[in-house]
């Protein structure tokens, strides 16, 4: 019909959900749906939970209730779909955790092949392009030990992007990386960001917050304390504590 409202389910949606280790209460009541194409950038103090959002979105971690649901579809707790589902989940972590006695092509060739059923020509021709697109194919041949941090975590980049996720999560993507390069990477995530790709990227980049984020969730505790544009979450923060977290960092 016509008149009939639009509603777009958010690609991914997370409701209610709650974590423990032990005692120890690490997710309380979070909602975040995040919607198709948005970027959404998530900071915090240390400790505050980002890391075990992400994990919990790609069931990495178990959560005790609530629901997550990639593209309208709930995350079952294991099994075959399971694995189908978090093959739409690309993740990107501080770690660049690429194989080291694999080229640098095998490496992203690996899952396309193994998990997608992907032939060996079209996995190589699509990682190519995504290799081409990180800046790294003239390097495909060599081993992740020959190449600098931020080349391995741009390669860590084309290799989520080959499994064609239909989300991205970053953990804290240039943490490790030594300061130099850190933009090399930052830029190649703006540009995934520019092309539609949705994100959720924990950083303590804030220019990357103020240039690609569509919005900013601010967490502490365990809690979303505070999520808004980043115009309006870097000049105007309402929660005390988003204030004394962006007056330490800024
Ligand atoms: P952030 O990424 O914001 O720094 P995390 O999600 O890593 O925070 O951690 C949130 C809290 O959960 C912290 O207090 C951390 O020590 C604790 N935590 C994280 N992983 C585990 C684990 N596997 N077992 C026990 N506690 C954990
Ligand atoms: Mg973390």
């Amino acid at each position: 019909m016509a008149d009939e409202p639009k509603t777009e389910t958010p690609l991914v949606s997370v409701q209610g959900v709650n974590k423990y280790f032990g005692e120890l209460h690490v997710l309380r009541d979070i909602d975040l749906d995040i919607a198709r194409g948005e970027v959404v950038v998530v900071i915090g103090p240390s400790g505050s939970g980002k890391s075990t959002l992400c994990r919990a979105i790609n069931r990495l971690e178990p959560i005790e209730n609530g629901e997550i649901r990639i593209d309208g579809v709930p995350l079952p707790a294991e099994g075959k779909e399971l694995a189908r589902l978090r093959a739409d989940v690309g993740m990107v972590f501080q770690s660049f955790n690429l194989f080291a006695h694999k080229t640098i092509l095998q490496n992203v060739t690996l899952g396309p092949t193994k998990v997608r059923k992907e032939s060996a020509d079209a996995a190589r021709k699509h990682a190519m392009e995504l290799l081409e697109r990180v800046g790294i194919a003239s390097q495909a041949d060599k081993y992740p030990a020959q190449l600098s941090g931020g080349q391995q975590q741009r390669v860590a980049i084309a290799r989520a992007l080959a499994m064609r996720p239909k989300v991205m999560l970053f953990d804290e993507p240039t943490s490790a990386l030594d300061p130099e390069m850190v933009n090399e990477v930052l830029d190649v995530m703006t540009s995934l960001a520019k092309d539609g790709m949705t994100m959720v990227v924990v950083t303590h980049e804030m220019g990357f917050a103020r240039r690609a984020a569509d919005r900013v969730v601010f967490m502490a505790d365990g809690q979303i304390v505070e999520a808004a544009e980043p115009d309006t979450f870097f000049t105007k923060p309402t929660s005390d504590r988003a204030k004394d977290f962006l007056s330490k960092i800024l």
